[in-house]
């Protein structure tokens, strides 16, 4: 199947890879909200919320937390924007949950975005070492 986060998960397209286990890849979104902005991706193909297999939600909620921790220690950042599109929403067609970092006063708006740091800064307070 031709999906791009497919080929992420399996290494055929590089990713600034943020965490990784068995079940998910954590990644920085190309084109971010802002700054710091992840995207939690279930390995196996899946296309949504309706679609996904019980247990492995359960598991990406555990991630998701993980990936709150790190955020709100490593950027830091002071608030977190978690959402997760479906339907005509939903550009690319694998399950995947955006965890947005958010700031003090950001004023942040979803077509704009806010992006203080750029994406390779940002990795490098992100990457594990
Ligand atoms: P959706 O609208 O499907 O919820 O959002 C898809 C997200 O995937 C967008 O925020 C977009 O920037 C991101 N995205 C699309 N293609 C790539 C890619 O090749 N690499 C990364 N890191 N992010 C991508
Ligand atoms: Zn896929």
């Amino acid at each position: 199947m031709d999906c791009i986060f497919c080929k992420i998960a399996n290494g055929e397209i590089p990713s600034k890879k943020i965490y990784e286990d068995d079940v998910v890849i954590v990644f920085l979104d190309i084109n971010p909200i802002s700054s710091g902005h992840m995207l939690v991706v279930p390995k196996d193909h899946t296309l949504d919320l309706e679609t996904i297999d019980d247990e492995v939600l359960i598991h990406i909620n555990k991630v998701i937390r993980k990936m709150m921790k790190l955020a709100y220690e490593k950027i830091p950042c002071d608030g977190i924007t978690i959402c997760q599109n479906n339907g005509t929403a939903q550009e690319v067609k694998h399950y995947h949950v955006h965890l947005i970092p958010r700031y003090k006063n950001d004023k942040l708006n979803f077509v704009d975005g806010i992006k203080d740091l750029d994406v390779d800064q940002i990795y490098e307070k992100l990457k594990q070492n």
